[in-house]
């Protein structure tokens, strides 16, 4: 199984202020026979209906994409996380998360996918009453219904509790009648179920609605054009009057911005779990091109300049999975323990998500642009071909770009990662500002230089130790100096997400890294994708860390908190050109993604 029972308990965000030991993360060289089963079953998916239909689906060959849902359905694949009562299979969120990676390349099925699965399934799996989750989740589970989830409207956007769209309860008290508008909503084409979210009369918060395709007043606008995702359905829905029996309020009135809240948290690191599926597909792409494709009397994949794309597309893609991973098992030992404590299975975890909504955050933001990176040089390596669309590239550069849209904008997500970080101190849930003040006292003391020479790990580790202390300076310095201002400083919070997101991301990298190195005798390849990815962070934390110091501090703070900066961030030289030809030649020779 994918827990261990040692393992010290660890809260969201605590990362920034505990160490972490190897072993108590999970990483994916852990995969159960069953798990590695249930990921072949994916691909093989992948490969017999979806890839040869690709264009098809991208044209919106009438009934195409619902079939396939239907076929996935049959398969188990739309029910991973469903219990078994309402027709799932009832794996655990690390197993789901794989299955999500796996189908992740799967282009505009893969968004139709994630969406029929997370949002359009789990609010009613884990709101709804036990009559609404027999009705409804047990036909979306098998594909005979498919859902969609309806929070957008044209005027909100990221500012989703601002929506327009209203429900009145009927004069006889049977029903609720929706009036508005919802925009951008993903599967609507072809859903059966619609979890739509509205205010009840002049309610301050929204509340959410199971509705029916067939209910009265509902309607469709037409498919929207879009710059990739073509095959993925994405149309406007309308209410005018639309009648919703009142036993389809789901949860409780007032409680919808709680549910598309906690729902999103689930998306956002489901959607991390995808993009490393989108992107290691377009690393096996860009490596058999460059393996293939000849210049000036050589292969391509024979120049420095193309191998170190190849090495950073790995790099990247590594270690966004790490964290991914790392977070998903800390969600399903946290959802355990909730419900240990008493808790029912859907209470406990959306508890266990929302405990790591910060790392979720991280998680979508760094994959999201770890997959933008993938798909950019994916383009270039493929050079002219590249720019053409006949050839796979032009799909995958196209098909990434809404991953730092949906689920909450990138800003929105990297502004929600400080913000939380924040507020759990404020509540004495993490006891940051204590830590940020041991830090604040290190600034003054003279640094140690004694104790005996650390090896690769323990030089990683005083790294990312050295990292944790500048997200905590300058956070600290921020809070102090700029108080209740600082929400509205949104560039500083952005650095600040900027160094906690790549401080999270290193530490994670090495922890798989370190565990791994436990397990099997040489890790000298993916000892180079920690040691350059760490390498990088150091100059990106450093970075960040002066925009923001250089933005609230002055005079001699100003001058010994960028003195502290360049000493947390300080890494030894080493020859990250070496490292990334180490790494190019595992995925050369190999001709695929194989860390
Ligand atoms: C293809 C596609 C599929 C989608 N599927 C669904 C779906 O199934 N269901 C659904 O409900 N929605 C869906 N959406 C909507 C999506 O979640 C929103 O587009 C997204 O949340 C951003 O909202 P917006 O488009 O209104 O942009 P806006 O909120 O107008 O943002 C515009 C820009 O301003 C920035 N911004 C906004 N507010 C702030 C702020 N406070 N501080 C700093 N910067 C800010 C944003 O980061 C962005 O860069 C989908 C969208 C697309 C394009």
């Amino acid at each position: 199984m994918t827990s261990t029972p040692q393992k010290t308990a660890i809260k969201g965000g605590e990362f920034l202020i505990r160490e972490t030991p190897a072993q108590d993360i999970f990483i994916p060289e852990d995969w159960t026979e069953e798990q590695r089963m249930i990921a072949q079953m994916c691909r093989d998916f992948l490969e017999q209906s979806v890839f040869p239909n690709l264009d098809a689906i991208d044209q919106m060959d009438a009934g195409l994409m619902p079939s396939l849902l239907q076929k996935a359905g049959e398969l188990g694949l739309l029910g991973i996380s469903v219990p078994e009562a309402y027709n799932g299979i009832g794996k655990d969120f690390v197993t789901s998360m794989l299955t999500t990676e796996v189908l992740g390349a799967g282009h505009s099925f893969a968004v139709a996918l994630s969406a029929h699965t997370g949002i359009g399934t789990l609010p009613i799996l884990y709101y709804g009453t036990e009559a609404q989750k027999e009705k409804y989740v047990s036909k979306l589970a098998t594909g005979e219904w498919k859902g969609c989830y309806c929070l957008t409207e044209p005027g909100a956007g990221s500012d989703a509790n601002s929506g327009k769209t209203r429900a009145t309860l009927s004069a006889d008290g049977t029903h609720y009648l929706l009036n508005g508008q919802k925009m951008w909503i993903t599967n609507a084409g072809f859903a059966d179920v619609f979890t739509v979210f509205a205010k009840i009369d002049a309610d301050a918060n929204l509340s959410a609605f199971i509705v029916e395709k067939g209910y009265e007043g509902l309607s469709l606008g037409a498919e929207e054009h879009k710059m990739g995702i073509k095959g993925s359905s994405t149309r406007q829905v309308f209410f005018n009057d639309c009648k919703v029996p009142v036993e389809n309020l789901l949860s409780e009135r007032g409680n919808g911005f709680k549910i598309a809240v906690n729902i999103l948290n689930l998306g956002r690191i489901k959607l991390g779990g995808a993009a490393l599926g989108a992107a290691k597909e377009v690393i096996n792409k860009a490596i058999n091109y460059s393996n293939e494709r000849e210049q000036f009397g050589r292969l391509i994949s024979k120049y420095g300049a193309i191998r170190q794309k190849l090495a950073e597309m790995a790099v990247r893609t590594y270690s966004s999975e790490a964290a991914t991973y790392r977070a998903s098992q800390n969600i399903d030992d946290a959802t355990k323990a909730y419900m240990e404590g008493g808790m029912d299975e859907a209470m406990a975890k959306l508890k266990g998500t929302e405990q790591f909504a910060i790392e979720a955050a991280i998680i979508k933001v760094h994959a999201s642009e770890a997959l933008d990176y993938v798909v950019d040089e994916g383009v270039q390596i493929y050079g002219g071909m590249g720019y053409s669309a006949e050839a796979p590239m032009d799909r995958a550069y196209r098909d990434a770009r809404i991953n730092r849209i949906f689920e909450g904008t990138n800003e929105i997500n990297r502004l929600l990662s400080v913000d939380m970080m924040l507020k759990r101190a404020m509540k004495g849930e993490l006891a940051l500002m204590v830590a940020a003040e041991k830090v604040a006292g290190e600034l003054m003391s003279i640094p140690d230089f004694g104790g005996d020479e650390p090896d690769a790990f323990g030089k990683l580790h005083n790294y990312v130790s050295g990292f944790k202390k500048a997200v905590l300076m300058a956070a600290g310095g921020a809070v102090q100096k700029l108080m209740e201002k600082l929400s509205k400083e949104q560039e500083v919070i952005l650095a600040l997400a900027d160094m906690l997101m790549e401080t999270y991301v290193a530490e994670s990298v090495l922890l798989r890294v370190e565990k791994l190195s436990g397990q099997t005798g040489d890790t000298h390849l993916q000892m180079a994708l920690a040691q350059t990815y760490i390498y990088d962070a150091a100059d990106r934390i450093h970075r960040a860390g002066r925009i923001a110091i250089n933005a609230f501090a002055e005079g001699d703070e100003k001058r010994m908190m960028l003195m502290g900066l360049k000493r947390f961030t300080k890494v030894e030289e080493i020859n990250t050109v070496a490292l990334r030809k180490t790494i190019a030649d595992q995925l050369i020779s190999g001709n695929r993604y194989s860390f």
